[in-house]
């Protein structure tokens, strides 16, 4: 089994509420809840779950682009969490992150070169003439072409933008990149290029991905296991294809259930989650799915189910499985 890159232990990031007169905390919205997970070196790990279910939160907390509240990432079982601000600066060059805005994360000011230049020199990175080769290898190697380098954003489509984003994450040569709903705000018909582009670079450059979406469909083909999110808990993780054919969780199971097949015979029978997803400023108690849960017991609205390996890596946080 390949090594592990990455250790998120416990991780908790929760956002204070202030109200009064005074601005005194009256609450917390609890994003991330004791998150824990690995990343072995060469694989694509998919992060999936609703809007709002922390997953975002996770992937910044994991490089401490928000800091985390509380638990401990081990990054080549060095301490992130432990890190100065210049141990840190030096640890982003493993470490790097693919916006799902292509257009809001690229200075629109900066043309394309300014831009991919830019983590070259945060990084101390070659001289001038070193920096402006790499940045038209950086071009050629995500599709598009060293003249472009002279170009601003707001000249490009949305697709070749995701381009330049994933290029700048290449630019310092990371281990890792957290991939951020990176095809969400992009056409149907552009979205299996930039993964295709994303499996491609992975091959050739080595590396490991967290890749995160809020669509079970869109990381099926990219992942090789699959952690399902819910109100800022992981409550399933396995080898995609386990997940995919015998899902343990009955919110992985609703969120499949709204997948569609590729053969338009085949019949799924469609689970409909009751009600909305509650706030995490209010998480319900014990299991927090209980409330929309069809299988819910007396025990689930109490206790926390914990977040069990249920053999061969197939890790689900349920009552029914304990
Ligand atoms: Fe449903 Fe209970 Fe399992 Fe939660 S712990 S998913 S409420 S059966």
């Amino acid at each position: 089994m390949a090594q592990e890159l990455l250790e998120v232990k416990n991780l908790k990031k929760y956002f204070p509420i202030k109200g009064g007169i005074l601005g005194k905390e009256i609450g917390q919205v609890k994003a991330v809840d004791d998150v824990s997970f690995t990343v072995r070196k060469g694989e694509t790990l998919g992060l999936v779950g609703e809007s709002g279910c922390g997953k975002s939160t996770t992937g910044r907390s994991i490089l401490r682009l928000i800091e985390p509240t509380a638990g401990q990432v081990l990054f080549d079982g060095k301490d992130v969490t432990a890190m100065s601000k210049e141990e840190l600066r030096r640890m982003r060059r493993d470490m790097q992150i693919v916006f799902q805005d292509p257009f809001a994360s690229l200075n629109p000011r900066h043309t394309v070169e300014k831009i991919l230049e830019e983590p070259l020199i945060v990084h101390g990175m070659g001289n001038a003439q070193e920096r402006k080769k790499r940045v038209a290898h950086l071009l050629e190697v995500v599709g598009l072409s060293a003249y472009h380098a002279k170009r601003y954003p707001h000249q490009f489509s949305g697709g070749q933008r995701q381009r330049i984003g994933i290029a700048r994450a290449l630019a310092v040569n990371p281990k890792l990149i957290v991939a951020d709903e990176p095809v969400s705000a992009l056409d149907v018909s552009i979205q299996s290029q930039v993964l295709n582009l994303l499996q491609d670079l992975q091959k050739e450059f080595d590396l490991t991905y967290i890749f995160i979406a809020h669509d079970l469909s869109v990381v099926k083909h990219i992942c090789d296991r699959v952690g399902v999110m819910y109100l800022g808990r992981v409550v399933e993780l396995a080898e995609k294809n386990q997940l995919y054919a015998s899902p343990k969780h009955p919110y992985t199971q609703a969120l499949l259930s709204a997948v569609p097949l590729p053969d338009p015979e085949a019949k799924i029978e469609r689970i409909i989650l009751q009600g909305d997803v509650p706030s995490p400023a209010n998480a319900p108690k014990g299991c927090a799915f209980h409330t929309r849960c069809s299988a819910v017991m007396d025990i689930c609205k109490t206790e926390r189910p914990p977040f069990r390996d249920g053999g061969q890596g197939h890790f689900v946080s349920c009552h029914l499985y304990n």
